[in-house]
Parts: structure tokens; sequence; C-alpha cells
């Protein structure tokens, strides 16, 4: 076990006093099993959130009902016969939760909050510092080709040439993880930006073909 998840472990077991009735709240339990009264959200990261560990490997589909369950339990019709506080905390607790699940479902996210939790300084969206040559040909080749494509047949080939690339490009990202590999990660999860931004242009191309000349 490395040191960071020893961390998270010991943040997962803070309790703290309940706002209302000061009975102990651990870890990030979103109401008070003493009074039933819901409470702010933890500073702590997405994973930490949903009870786990910081990791690439996050199967979405076995989080969803969690996350389902929580925002119903959140939902502001529960919320109408309350107090003005714990009307605005339900919402912030809902905000949260959101907020944090879309950073596990999408994998560019989630390897950002993963880079950063590690310390590892993520260039902002947008920014263009692609440093690397060979990501960089890879996107200028793929461009080009997709710029160059006539027939549907063309793109669907980009289109399944995109999608191995990036299956590719995230089992890299989940060993890069594992091993710890930040640096190598940060330029994969580079390159996985890239090739969604190709695969939305891949879409769009599909569906609004080049006008024939
Ligand atoms: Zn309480």
């Amino acid at each position: 076990m490395t040191a960071e998840q020893e961390k998270s472990e010991i943040h997962f077991a803070d309790v703290l006093p309940c706002w209302s009735c000061k009975g102990p709240v651990g870890g990030t339990a979103l109401f008070c099993e003493t009074c039933g009264a819901v409470q702010p959200p933890r500073p702590v990261d997405a994973f930490a959130r949903f009870g786990l560990k910081p990791s690439f490997d996050v199967e979405i589909g076995s989080l969803e009902p969690l996350y389902f369950n929580l925002q119903r339990r959140l939902h502001p019709d529960r919320f109408v016969s309350k107090g003005p506080k714990e009307r605005a905390l339900s919402q912030s607790q809902a905000a949260s939760l959101n907020k944090d699940f879309e950073t596990l479902k999408d994998p560019v996210r989630r390897a950002t909050a993963l880079l950063e939790n590690g310390g590892h300084l993520v260039h902002p969206e947008g920014c263009n510092t692609v440093s690397d040559p060979v990501l960089l040909m890879e996107v200028m080749e793929m461009r080009e080709a997709l710029g160059e494509a006539e027939t549907s047949e063309d793109i669907a080939g980009i289109e399944s040439q995109t999608r191995r690339d990036m299956d590719d490009c995230l089992k890299e990202l989940s060993s890069a993880f594992a091993a710890n590999d930040l640096d190598v990660a940060d330029r994969l999860n580079t390159r996985l930006k890239y090739l969604v931004k190709l695969e939305d242009e891949v879409r769009a191309r599909k569906f609004a073909p080049k006008a024939m000349a």
C-alpha cells in the first residue's frame, strides 16, 4: 500500500461532529445517523466522495446505482419542509456528487484528477503545449486523412482506427497509473484528449459529409 493510499484511508475514517446535533458523522456520509440532518460536502477528491481509492480503473457502471440513489435522497422535494440551511446543504451535496461523478465518468477528467492528486502539473485545457513530436505527427496525419476522406467508407475506416487508438490509449493509461508513472500518464492523457477531439471531428464529418466539388 502506498503512502497516498494510506492517507486516503485515514481520510475515510475522519469523524466530524454533526452541525445540528453534534453527533459523530463518519467519512463522507451525507446524513447524520443520529438526527438525520444532511451534512456539508467534505473537501475530498472525486474518488473519496464515492468511497473509492484513487485509481484509473473505475467501473462507472457499478458506480451508477450508488450515484442515482444518493441523488434521489438529495432530491429537492425531500427538503421542502426543511429549514434553509438543510436545503442549501442538500444542494451543495448534490452539486458535489454531480461534479465528481462527471469527473470519474470521463477518462480525461479522471486521469487529470489522478495527475493532480499526485502533485503533477497538468496543462490547462486548450493550452497548445504539445511538445511531443510523435504525438504531433500522429495528430497531423489523422487530420490530413480526415480532410482527404471522400467516401463514407473512408470515414468509417478513420473512425474505427480512432476507436482502436483510444482503446489502446486507455489501456496504456491504466498501466501507467498502476505503475505510478505520472510522466507517461500525462503524455498519454494529452494523446487521449486529441483522440477525443478527433473522434468528434470524425462524427461531425459522418453527419455532414464533405460537399462534392
Ligand atoms: Zn445530527
